[in-house]
């Protein structure tokens, strides 16, 4: 008899986009002439820059031909590609050794993977509301999860409790939903408070290349003392547009040491690095001469190009809100806009309110928590026409 993971059975039925599509769907059928305009959306929607495309072309022709073939590459990544990341990193003030940095097939792996590394007793705290991955694969691992409330009082950024005890800390900077971002003060008390209790704080910065705030930090290891106390996620898909590409990045410090129950003394480094080789074979070599591109100074303007279109999206969303004196949070420094829901309505009200008097989709702000209940999330990457409508039906109608 083989048993399963009883832990799956404390799942809650992912319903929220499923539920979402379905909504759109019956409208849509008892609507036809009515034109939706989806800004519910988490995906991109521009393609790949030039650069990134040509140089996806050569890797591939490097492919067809003996000499420059290519099979099973570095678990870890290619050297050309962690060499980019290093000067990425200088362009922050921060310095990585080439080997802190493990490329992967994108951020949603390396937040369950990172799992593994860690012992299950371990008590987990997440932010609420967040990006739903954290939550569920800590779930499937059976660990307690506490959350911290993310709320209007702390501008969306839960800070550390002296007297709440947490082992992982999970902090997503940009935020998923609300936009909202740590300044570096804020981080330095997370850092604080890790140090202090011998935590790892897991970093996802997915949404670092939205940061347009010279004075906000693009890496938590900008702050003095991260390097012993946090793991770094990144990823291409929003900054790059990578999403069906697949290439994300993980730095896991050399410096970051902790024990295991027994009392040993182990590099989580070390550690991830015998994870990667373990169970994973790699990033495509085509994949990653193509992130490669992005770092390249024009791949850079060229995705920079993008980025620049989607937050005029988001301004165009945010000045529409803010004309009829609806608070919201993001959408400066964030692809997403965190709106509260108007007259009091719940979130999944206002999503039915919405599409049925305005014809636009969002996401109800409860599916990412429960302190995302009464909130409402927006997001910049629809095209511009399909923005434009959605910020004047806003005006007229909301
Ligand atoms: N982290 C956050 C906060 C996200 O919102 C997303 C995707 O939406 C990811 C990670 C996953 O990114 P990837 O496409 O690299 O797996």
């Amino acid at each position: 008899m083989a048993w399963v993971n009883e832990n799956f059975a404390a799942l809650e039925d992912s319903y929220l986009f499923s539920q979402v599509a379905h909504k759109v769907a019956d409208f849509s059928a008892a609507h036809p002439e009515k034109k939706i305009i989806r800004l519910g959306i988490g995906d991109v929607t521009l393609p790949l820059v030039p650069v990134v495309v040509e140089a996806m072309q050569k890797a591939a022709a490097e492919m067809g031909v003996k000499e420059t073939f290519r099979g099973y590459g570095p678990e870890q990544g290619y050297e050309f590609l962690h060499e980019a990341l290093v000067k990425y990193y200088v362009g922050f003030g921060v310095t990585l050794e080439s080997s802190e940095i493990f490329i992967s097939d994108g951020a949603k792996s390396d937040c369950g993977n990172i799992t593994d590394i860690f012992d299950d007793a371990n008590v987990i705290l997440v932010p609420d509301p967040v990006y739903p991955v954290y939550l569920d694969t800590n779930i499937m691992r059976g660990r307690k999860i506490v959350f911290m409330e993310g709320s209007p009082e702390n501008g969306f950024l839960p800070m550390p409790d002296p007297a709440v005890k947490a082992d992982i800390i999970y902090l997503c900077s940009p935020n998923n939903p609300t936009g909202a971002a740590y300044s570096k003060a804020q981080l330095k008390e997370w850092v604080a408070y890790a140090r202090q209790n011998g935590a790892v704080i897991l970093y996802d910065a997915a949404y670092e290349a939205f940061i347009e705030d010279e004075a906000l930090p693009r890496s938590i290891f900008q702050i003095e003392g991260a390097k012993e106390c946090a793991i770094e996620l990144c990823s291409l898909s929003k900054t790059a547009g990578f999403t069906g590409t697949r290439c994300g990045y993980t730095v896991v410090p050399l410096a970051l040491k902790r024990k295991t129950k027994n009392g040993k003394a182990m590099s989580l480094n070390k550690m991830w690095l015998r994870r990667q080789t373990t169970k994973f074979n790699g990033v495509p070599y085509i994949v990653q001469r193509a992130a490669e591109a992005v770092f390249t100074p024009e791949g850079q303007k060229q995705c920079r190009e993008n980025l620049a279109y989607y937050k005029e999206n988001a301004r165009l969303i945010g000045a529409a809100l803010q004309e009829k004196g609806i608070t919201y949070y993001g959408g400066t420094n964030s692809p997403y806009i965190w709106m509260q829901c108007p007259r009091q309505m719940k979130s999944w009200e206002f999503f039915d309110f919405l599409l049925e008097k305005l014809g636009i989709v969002g996401t109800p702000g409860s599916g990412f928590g429960s302190s995302g209940e009464g909130w409402f999330r927006l997001t910049a990457f629809a095209g511009r026409e399909a923005t434009e409508e959605a910020a004047e039906r806003f005006r007229k109608l909301l």
